[in-house]
């Protein structure tokens, strides 16, 4: 019966890393995928940030436990290392019972046991959403003090956009969205099966490889009254072109004085420029003037927890009891696409995020990560330079953030891929790269070769 079902093509993104791991070749580089990879591990899987390996790292959970409750503020860390030891010790205390064929008796720590992996609620840990909404809102936000805002967990920063969409298509009057011109390639897929029409505006610029704001204000100002308008909070992917805190005021102005409801997509705070706190003021203009706006939050780059689906969709409404409305009726959203949300990620987030020290170490990891980002974009325009490559490559230096967008055409990719096994998405205008990667290796590749660009 499923005879006629046609193949249907390979992601363009995720397609890029298919056919990477098909090339056996051992100086192979695949600068498709998102993902933050340093020279160490340029070959093998993700580099974990180091916080986030030891709370997870069960040797690292066992010898800090016994100094827990000496720690303040560490505790939350624990439920991982409770949830280790409280194995260990079921293993020895079930032995007796079973081997001589008898039912155990009730034991204290099953009460571990059931904290950590029992079913959350259909909108997610709630430690989490609150700690979520004020790391990108700020803890002092007005929305978050008047209890405006609802949050929801969801599976991560795909998940937040596909449940604000669903609940924008049944609740919004206006169900069309504009997206930039380009845009991460799953962002129409998403919004148009989440029941939004989606229109682009201009964003990008060819020629200067910066944006254009000229183009983007005419286009947001010809929309129709009340439409959405997703935008990238920082680090778009895949230009690497932001508007600056100027331009940043002046689409706000355009977008309240026309009602255009703001669709934030934030999946690199704290990638941008190394602070959390920089990387959400474009939200955080649009969050202060009292006005509506959507915000769905990744924690796949940032924390480096691709695969565990962290992520949270915040509604700001105007006022409380609208905000209980609206997340009433998020919970009808999810509840029938996947009943509730995953524990494990979300409680590594909020165990991070609510000590003060875990916080710290992990605000210094995300600086020195944005730093080599920007080191790593240097060693490559000056390593193009060095080699008297064709074109001005300025733009790789100008650019914020994980993706440049190198202006190389689809050939000229197809020739990079072939010739020297370097894996990249390719439009035909440009292809996005992910700069992190290039290590050391990826800078003695002979640029030459690729002609005029
Ligand atoms: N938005 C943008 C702009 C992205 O680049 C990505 C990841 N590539 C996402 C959202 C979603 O990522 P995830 O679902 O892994 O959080």
């Amino acid at each position: 019966v499923f005879a006629h079902v046609v193949q249907a093509p390979e992601d363009p993104i995720l397609g890029v890393t298919v056919a990477y791991n098909k090339d056996p070749s051992p100086v192979k580089v695949n600068l498709g995928v998102g993902a933050y990879r340093t020279e160490a591990r340029s070959l093998g899987s993700l580099d974990e940030m180091d916080f986030v390996k030891r709370l997870i790292n069960p040797f690292f959970r066992l010898a800090f436990y016994p100094i827990c409750p000496f720690v303040t503020g560490r505790e939350a860390a624990c439920s991982e290392c409770e949830y280790f030891i409280y194995e260990g010790i079921r293993k020895v205390y079930y032995f007796p019972f079973l081997s001589r064929g008898e039912a155990v008796p009730d034991k204290p720590w099953d009460v571990f046991m059931s904290r950590v992996k029992e079913y959350l609620p259909i909108t997610g840990l709630a430690e989490f959403n609150k700690l979520s909404a004020k790391l990108i809102f700020g803890a002092d936000s007005p929305a978050i003090q008047e209890n405006r805002v609802a949050t929801v967990q969801c599976l991560s920063g795909t998940g937040s956009l596909r449940v604000g969409a669903e609940f924008l298509a049944r609740h919004y009057p206006q169900r069309t969205i504009y997206i930039p011109q380009p845009t991460w390639g799953n962002h129409p897929k998403v919004f148009t099966l989440g029941g939004l029409s989606v229109k682009t505006y201009r964003y990008y610029d060819p020629a200067t490889r910066g944006l254009n704001f000229q183009g983007l204000l005419e286009d947001l100002s010809s929309a129709p009254s009340g439409a959405i308008v997703l935008l990238h909070a920082c680090a778009h992917n895949p230009t690497g072109v932001d508007p600056t805190l100027d331009q940043w005021e002046q689409i706000r102005q355009l977008m309240r004085s026309k009602g255009l409801l703001p669709f934030f997509d934030s999946a690199y705070q704290g990638f941008a420029s190394g602070s959390l706190d920089a990387d959400a003021q474009s939200v955080r203009m649009f969050v202060a003037d009292g006005g509506e706006c959507l915000m769905a939050q990744s924690y796949a780059k940032n924390m480096g927890l691709y695969g565990e689906r962290v992520g949270a969709l915040s509604i700001v409404c105007r006022s409380a009891d609208v905000a209980v409305r609206v997340e009433s009726q998020l919970k009808l959203v999810i509840r029938p696409m996947y009943s509730n949300p995953p524990i494990h990620g979300a409680s590594i987030v909020a165990a991070i995020l609510k000590d003060r020290a875990l916080f710290h170490e992990w605000t210094v990891e995300l600086k020195a990560m944005a730093d080599r980002i920007i080191s790593m974009r240097q060693m490559l325009f000056d390593a193009l330079r060095a080699r008297g490559t064709p074109g001005d490559w300025s733009h790789i230096i100008k650019q914020i953030g994980m993706f440049t967008f190198t202006g190389l055409n689809s050939e000229q990719v197809a020739f990079m891929t072939k010739e020297y096994h370097i894996y990249m998405t390719s439009d035909g205008s440009g292809s996005g790269a992910v700069v992190a990667k290039y290590g050391e290796k990826s800078v003695y590749f002979d640029l030459e070769d690729l002609g005029n660009t």
